[in-house]
């Protein structure tokens, strides 16, 4: 198949350089316009229409290529920033020291970048630092920009050789330089050039090996797979706000679950989530602590299939659980301090977590709230019940207890006392309330005055 020359580039090709790429046909692959936005083709054709080359590229083309719908659609192009603004009303130079042009219609956007000089460093953005490339004359004019280059030199910057496809537009055929059409058809991640130099330019590589590998069921080969072990520690150099948006799509695309394994696997969750790592390794993969966090990434995946919105908040809730729980269990609260300590033990393993991934307060304090509402769910008299119903935090609180209660860390009964009482309202309601006071005492350990026996949240 792909002759491996094509992919070793240590040397990397210098532009002029002949590198002829496989020209797949368009009766010789799947993609179909049809499965193509609307809006990215009118993009290439008005690029094609003036003159210039316009190919669709990354993720869409392996995408429609293995028979997945894209996420988004990205268009590589020959014209530069400025011609392709001009081009279009609805577009938008971005970035800070770059340009990538956004042209939008309505709630898509499609990013429209120039073809990468060789040599171009990538920012944490995957943008590219104009100022580094340009070479002014002395009153600031431009008078060389080495930035931009031709497709032969793009096509190195890019990642695995299965989003450097390019689908072009002039006779919707696919060009590929790397070998990643033989590699998406045998389901194949494969870091174009020396893995171990991709992985030092830029560590995030790692991470989305783990998620194009879960999300896709790709293997991982085996020169790409060798050195994510030993430079696993690299990524404690990244970022904290660029890890968080790396955590979500690992999560939030519907395969968290293989995700995790393979953060395990890889010895990279040690460097993304230390304690959770630690906590797990205490607790035992069996304790309902684990299973929480594993039907937790289960139970997203699930609604990313099923189209329902899935948070962040909840997320982060789920993988810092097992944090919590320890942290909690090493105090010992005085009677009726137990949320309090609950509530603390949150707010730590978030501080600490924070050093890690950047996670914004809008997601932490609702998450703080979710959690202090857990050890109410225990208290079903009087009503006081009713106002934990209110609470705007109480659907999400539900949902995380019904994780808890299929964990074997909360009785069932208890769930479904909840899920029963969400069914019923007015004089019913009140009656639930009144009747758990006088007859649900065992399994409710509310009452703390009278009580002596200390709540915990869990035991595992
Ligand atoms: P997704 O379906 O998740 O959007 P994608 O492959 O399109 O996957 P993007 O993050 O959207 O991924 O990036 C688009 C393309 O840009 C990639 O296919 C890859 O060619 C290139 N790319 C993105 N990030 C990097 C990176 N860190 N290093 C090298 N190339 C990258
Ligand atoms: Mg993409």
């Amino acid at each position: 198949m792909n002759g491996d020359t094509s992919l070793s580039h240590q040397g990397d090709p210098t532009p002029g350089d002949a590198i002829r790429p496989l020209i797949v046909p368009r009766d010789e692959h799947p993609i179909s316009r049809a499965n193509i936005s609307s809006q990215a083709l009118k993009v290439l054709y008005r690029l094609k229409e003036a003159g210039y080359q316009a190919f669709l590229v990354g993720g869409a083309v392996r995408d429609l290529l293995l028979g997945l719908s894209p996420k988004d659609f990205d268009i590589a192009t020959n014209a530069h920033p400025d011609q392709v603004k001009q081009l279009f009303r609805n577009c938008r130079l971005i970035g800070r020291r770059f340009h990538l042009a956004h042209i939008r219609f309505g709630f898509e956007i499609i990013e429209v970048a120039t073809f990468r000089a060789a040599h171009t460093p990538i920012d944490e953005d995957n943008s590219v630092d104009e100022g580094a490339h340009r070479v002014l004359d002395a009153r600031g004019r431009i008078l060389r920009d080495n930035l931009y280059g031709s497709i032969e030199e793009d096509v190195w910057r890019r990642d695995f050789t299965a989003n450097a496809l390019y689908y072009n537009i002039e006779d919707f055929s696919v060009w590929d330089y790397v070998g990643g059409v033989a590699d998406a058809r045998a389901r194949v991640l494969r870091l174009i050039g020396d893995p171990q130099t991709r992985y030092r330019e830029d560590p995030v590589r790692m991470l989305r090996a783990m998620r194009f590998a879960a999300k896709l069921d790709f293997q991982i080969e085996a020169h790409t797979a060798e050195p994510i072990a030993k430079l696993a520690g690299m990524l404690d150099g990244v970022p904290p706000a660029r890890l968080f948006d790396e955590i979500n799509k690992l999560f939030l695309v519907g395969s968290a679950a293989r995700s995790f394994e393979l953060l395990e696997q890889y010895h990279l969750l040690e460097h993304l989530f230390p304690d959770l790592a630690a906590a797990l390794a205490h607790f035992g993969k069996e304790s309902s602590a684990a299973k929480v966090l594993q039907l937790g990434l289960q139970g997203t995946d699930e609604r990313v299939r099923e189209d329902k919105s899935v948070t962040p908040m909840f997320l982060f809730a789920v993988l810092l659980w097992p944090v919590i729980r320890r942290l909690y269990e090493r105090t010992t609260p005085a009677q009726g301090m137990e949320i309090d300590a609950l509530v603390t033990a949150c707010e730590q393993a978030t501080a600490r977590q924070q050093a890690r991934i950047a996670v914004p307060k809008r997601f932490t304090l609702p998450m703080r709230e979710m959690i202090a509402l857990q050890p109410r769910f225990e208290r079903r008299e009087g009503r006081r019940v009713l106002r934990v119903l209110d609470h705007p935090r109480f659907r999400a609180a539900y949902d995380f207890l019904l994780l808890r209660a299929a964990a074997g860390e909360v009785p069932q009964e208890l769930a479904d006392w909840w899920t029963q009482i969400q069914g019923t309202s007015g004089e019913a309601r009140l009656e639930m309330v009144e009747q758990t006071n006088t007859s649900a005492g065992a399994s409710a350990p509310g009452r703390p005055r009278r009580r002596r026996r200390r709540r915990r949240t869990s035991q595992s």
